[in-house]
């Protein structure tokens, strides 16, 4: 069984104070009986992290803290980045590799992707690599052809054992802040179709590896989406922002 693993990504919002407030909230909002049948993650912006490390680890709250974006080199003349070093120093557990803002805004390539994903690894984090095609491509039938390359090259050389143990996130580029989700069924269809090319490739890695959904998910749509048999968690922007409707999602069971 692969227990769910339902992250928010905060994207740019929330400064540490905003932080603070966003995570008690959510933290009072969810009961010990969620965190048994879901995890969650927020990965905040890098100015909020050591504020949230102190919040959680005072309190106790059992959510996982999440980066947004780490370089794959540990120190070095690499001005405005921040290394996989000094996120596990802040017990950051899961970091988001290849989001799409990261990809077609600021140019990072699969070659790049690979390299960070290695470096997360090897600092015993865990890397949730974010895969998904553009409207065009979905429009010209190319949906798995791309996210299977993008597959193919971010996690080039690493090892079955480390696959089973990270997370795919199929984001759908045109589903993203736009309102316009996926359906369920296309979810499921290119989620199942990540599940055979990682157990064609990494013999005995697709069992365990856990598969977000992410585009436009809100309470309303989190329960079908989460019916779905190769759907083992989402990937929330927007909709973590509020803590009241980040922990509709985390329950969908109850809004079935
Ligand atoms: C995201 O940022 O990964 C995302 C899926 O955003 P949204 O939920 O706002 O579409």
């Amino acid at each position: 069984m692969r227990k769910p693993l339902i992250s928010g990504n905060w994207k740019m919002h929330h400064n540490h104070f905003e932080a603070i407030q966003t995570i008690q909230r959510l933290a009072y909002a969810l009961s010990s009986s969620d965190y048994e049948n879901v995890d969650v993650s927020v990965h905040a912006p890098f100015t909020d992290l050591r504020s949230l490390q102190t919040v959680i680890e005072a309190d106790d709250i059992p959510i996982s803290l999440g980066a947004q974006h780490s370089h794959w080199e540990n120190k070095g003349a690499f001005t405005g980045e921040v290394s996989p070093e000094m996120l596990a120093k802040l017990n950051v557990s899961l970091v988001l590799v290849g989001h799409s803002e990261r990809r077609h805004i600021f140019g990072e390539t699969n070659a790049d992707i690979n390299k960070k994903v290695h470096a997360i690894i090897a600092k015993e984090m865990t890397p949730i690599l974010c895969v998904g095609e553009m409207s065009e491509e979905r429009e010209e039938g190319r949906t798995l052809e791309v996210v299977e390359k993008q597959l193919e090259e971010g996690l080039s050389q690493v090892k079955p054992s480390e696959v089973a143990s990270i997370v795919v996130a199929y984001e759908p580029v045109w589903a993203i802040g736009t309102g316009k989700n996926a359906t369920p069924e296309d979810a499921q269809e290119v989620c199942k179709a990540i599940r055979e090319k990682i157990v064609s490739i990494w013999k005995g890695a697709g069992e365990d590896l856990r598969i977000q959904y992410g585009g436009s998910v809100k309470g309303v749509n989190a329960p079908d989406l989460m019916k779905q048999n190769d759907v083992d968690g989402l990937l929330v922007g927007g909709a973590s922002l509020d803590p009241d409707e980040f922990s509709r999602i985390i329950k969908y069971r109850l809004l079935d």
